[in-house]
């Protein structure tokens, strides 16, 4: 038969790359435990529809990269290409939004996008969304947090924060003409894909990594020109926030990010270590989407941040602990016609000392064969029982990284010694 492959852009995580993602899982859940956020896990499986109509019909997400397919039933269902959706759906359906939530969650995301390094069809994010609290100290209050985890894993130095506002509704649909009315006089020197954005999502030409597009747009009316009154406050004082908390930023006036609901602050933590995908964690502030999801209005900010981006920098920029590498302390080597007697030691052993991460040789083989496996193991010592041992109560450690002397002793005073 032929030889079964994953699907293209779905990728296994294998055991050696594993201690990475948990350590990064381990950090991030701590942060979070740390600021009072919450987790909370919604199914991968939604329906179409939430997507079509919370992230907008004229993104690239909904325009092309959804997995969609019909259950069945002949409903329309689709894999989450972003966590908000499906979030925003479970507060309101789940009367969580009579008090503000600190919200935070980890799963898989799916986009059928071309994969190449920093972006997958199947990928994972940490997200966080905060429902009902209206004033720019909560924005400040995530940026601060994100800040800390570059800070905690390292990467402080590599990462630099962008920061614009989209106003709101108003100002952005006056600062919509009058970029269409400057493009438009100048259509024929947009690439192709900004001319087809100019009639069903402007704004997001001034993403546009055309050099030539770009050219243009520098002389182009700026957002922050527009900005309604409230919305200007809402930014100056978030500005101060940061000032305070000493959180650098860049005002990008040309941030717009991909997706419809954001309204007011929008961010981008960007990198230059991964190459073109240097898009680290990105969010905002989308006070419209609870109410046109059928809540009631509830202001809410937010962002996403991709798990695999963050694993490679870390990678990239060799920061990740070094004690990662090594997965047990002690392996356990039986020799002989021992393996009940060796089995129990192990059990005793881990009753005895919680931490220890012992690996228990199954399986026979010599005494020679089995030490080779201890060492491979990484383990600091092989525990050695032959029937001598047995007969004795007692147990062989031998020391694999460094140059102390072996020593046997009875089984319960190993407990002591690994201790000390
Ligand atoms: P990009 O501009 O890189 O396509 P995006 O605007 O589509 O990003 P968001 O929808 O805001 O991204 O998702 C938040 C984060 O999730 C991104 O900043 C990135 O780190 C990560 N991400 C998005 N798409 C992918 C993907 N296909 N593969 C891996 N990570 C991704
Ligand atoms: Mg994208």
């Amino acid at each position: 038969m032929k030889q079964l492959r994953a699907i293209r852009g779905m990728n296994d995580l294998l055991p050696d790359q594993s201690p990475a993602w948990q350590y990064v899982e381990a950090t991030l859940s701590e942060l979070f435990a740390r600021y009072g956020y919450s987790e909370i896990r919604t199914p991968i499986l939604e329906a179409t529809q939430l997507f079509s109509r919370a992230v907008g019909e004229a993104t690239d997400i909904v325009e092309k990269e959804m997995y969609t397919f019909e259950d069945k039933s002949g409903d329309s269902v689709t894999l989450r290409p972003e966590g908000t959706a499906g979030t925003v759906r479970a507060a309101i359906q789940n009367n969580l939004l009579n008090q503000p939530q600190r919200l935070w969650y980890f799963g898989p995301m799916f986009r059928y996008e071309r994969p190449q390094k920093g972006r997958l069809r199947q990928f994972h994010q940490f997200g966080v969304e905060v429902f009902g609290i209206e004033g720019s100290d909560i924005d400040a209050e995530i940026l601060i947090m994100t800040a800390r985890l570059w800070r905690q894993l390292g990467i402080a130095d590599h990462v630099t924060l962008q920061l614009n506002s989209l106003g709101n509704s108003d100002s952005r649909a006056a600062y919509r003409e009058a970029l269409v009315a400057y493009l438009s006089e100048r259509r024929e020197q947009l690439d192709e894909d900004s001319q087809r954005r100019l009639e069903r999502n402007p704004l997001r030409i001034l993403d546009s990594k055309n050099a030539q597009t770009q050219e243009l747009l520098a002389d182009a009316p700026c957002l922050l020109d527009f900005l309604d009154e409230e919305s200007a406050a809402h930014f100056a004082q978030l500005r101060e926030m940061l000032d305070a908390a000493g959180v650098k930023y860049e005002i990008n006036s040309k941030l717009v990010r991909g997706l419809d609901y954001y309204g007011k602050t929008v961010f981008e933590w960007v990198t230059d270590s991964l190459g073109a995908q240097g898009t680290v964690c990105a969010g905002g502030r989308y006070d419209g989407l609870v109410e046109q999801m059928g809540g009631k209005s509830t202001p809410a900010v937010g962002f996403g941040l991709g798990a695999e981006r963050l694993v490679l920098m870390l990678e990239t920029l060799e920061v990740l602990p070094e004690s990662l590498a090594q997965q047990v302390d002690a392996y356990l080597v039986a020799v002989g016609d021992v393996q009940s007697a060796a089995l129990a030691a192990a059990e005793q052993l881990r009753d005895e000392l919680p931490w220890l991460r012992l690996q228990a040789h199954c399986g026979g083989g010599s005494f020679k064969s089995q030490m080779k496996k201890a060492d491979k193991s990484g383990a600091d010592y092989a525990l050695i029982i032959g029937e001598d041992e047995v007969a004795n109560g007692q147990i062989t450690v031998k020391y694999l990284r460094s140059d102390q002397q072996q020593q046997t002793l009875a089984l319960t005073e190993l407990a002591a010694l690994l201790q000390g």
